[in-house]
């Protein structure tokens, strides 16, 4: 064991403030790395401040990790001390069902090992997050960052990337598919780029008129407000695929609308009850579907890093020094971040 530090919360209702705690040593298939950058995601609020009822205290964020390995254990072979990597949204999972066989451990049957808020598989402690000065990780769960990518803004391709590709791809987006993103935060500035990336024609819906230019700057083709009645019953029967990145509950209905028969609604924002219930005979009527979507495996986490160092797709962020990470909660919840917050770990110590 060594001392660690980071930020976590103490409670739902308290500040993330510094803590210094206990990291394992390397087990023989460990590596250990030394955090350089950490993605603030939405997760990590909801997590932080327990909206989705799982959070365990005290509760350390942080699940888009980059990094330098500083050791390894006995029988790594994947990574070597000095090679630049990233953590993701799993550190674990039971690795023998069908979904961990299928390279899907992000749906293992015994459920995965979340970067933090979640028993480690061994000794049961607490997962801790990224928002950390380090971390060790079970090497298949350590990817490579790609010379090509700048670090810093690599790192929301950890989780933010992953999210809205695996969707994308999982459900054939093709060259002139009609795809909308719903929301232009970290994951949807994402969704709009791999979107264009696959060909498609791409369409934002945004609450906010002000973000109509910056979604065209993204590659967005098109843009609606959500709010405008008008636009959206133009586009009805539109739409190929809808990638749903809104974080609170919403009306699906008119959504299901602008999808065209055989459309299908992703969703990857809410993990809660649909409010108000969603229309049956909007999916009956047009043999729509409705979808979700959790992050990513983790040989598909490498292939995303790769796709965006070929395609040379870069994550828009903003640099952040960690004793403000909760007055960049309050920008984050207020839509106030183009598009994704990074923590420089380097402020960590200053
Ligand atoms: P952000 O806060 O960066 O962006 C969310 C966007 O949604 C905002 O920019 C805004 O876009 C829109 N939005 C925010 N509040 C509202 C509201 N009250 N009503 C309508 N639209 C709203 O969040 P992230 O992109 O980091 O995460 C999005 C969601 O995805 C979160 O719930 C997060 O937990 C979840 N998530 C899910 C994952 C999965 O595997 N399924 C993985 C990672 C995250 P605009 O202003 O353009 O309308
Ligand atoms: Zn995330």
């Amino acid at each position: 064991m060594y001392t660690a530090i980071g930020y976590a919360a103490k409670s739902a209702t308290t500040p993330l403030a510094p803590m210094s705690f206990e990291r394992r040593s390397p087990r023989a298939d460990d590596v250990a790395i030394e955090i350089m950058y950490c993605g603030v995601c939405h997760s990590d609020i909801h997590q932080a401040r327990n909206e989705w009822g799982i959070a365990v205290y005290p509760l350390m964020p942080g699940h888009e990790i980059v990094g330098k390995v500083t050791a390894v254990g006995a029988n790594v072979t994947a990574h070597k001390i000095g090679d630049l990597v990233g953590v993701g949204c799993m550190v674990d999972s039971c690795r023998t069902c069908d979904a961990c066989h299928a390279d899907l451990e992000q749906y293992c049957l015994e459920g995965p090992t979340m970067t933090y808020a979640t028993p480690d598989r061994v000794d049961g402690s607490n997962t801790m997050g990224g928002y950390s000065d380090s971390i060790v990780v079970s090497e298949h769960f350590v990817v490579k960052i790609p010379a090509k990518l700048d670090l810093a803004s690599a790192a929301p391709i950890l989780c933010a990337g992953i999210t809205t590709y695996s969707p994308l791809k999982h459900y054939g987006v093709k060259p002139g598919d009609k795809v909308g993103i719903l929301g232009m935060g970290g994951l949807g500035h994402m969704g709009i780029k791999f979107a264009k990336a696959m060909g498609a024609e791409v369409t934002l819906f945004t609450r906010s008129a002000s973000k109509a230019e910056e979604g065209m700057r993204q590659g967005a083709d098109h843009v609606i407000v959500s709010t405008n009645a008008e636009q959206m019953r133009d586009a009805a029967g539109y739409f190929d695929f809808l990638l749903d990145t809104i974080p609170v509950q919403h009306d699906l209905n008119p959504y299901l609308d602008v999808l065209r028969f055989d459309g299908v609604h992703i969703l990857v924002g809410l993990i809660e009850p649909v409010d108000p219930p969603v229309n049956a005979a909007k999916l009956v009527l047009g043999r729509k579907v409705l979808a979700g979507s959790l992050i990513g495996g983790i040989a598909e986490t490498q292939e995303v890093l790769d796709f965006c160092a070929e395609h040379g797709i870069t994550c828009d962020i903003e640099m952040l020094d960690i004793r403000e990470i909760n007055e960049a909660y309050t920008r984050m919840i207020a839509g106030d971040v183009k598009y994704r917050f990074v923590i420089d770990m380097a402020t960590l110590k200053a």
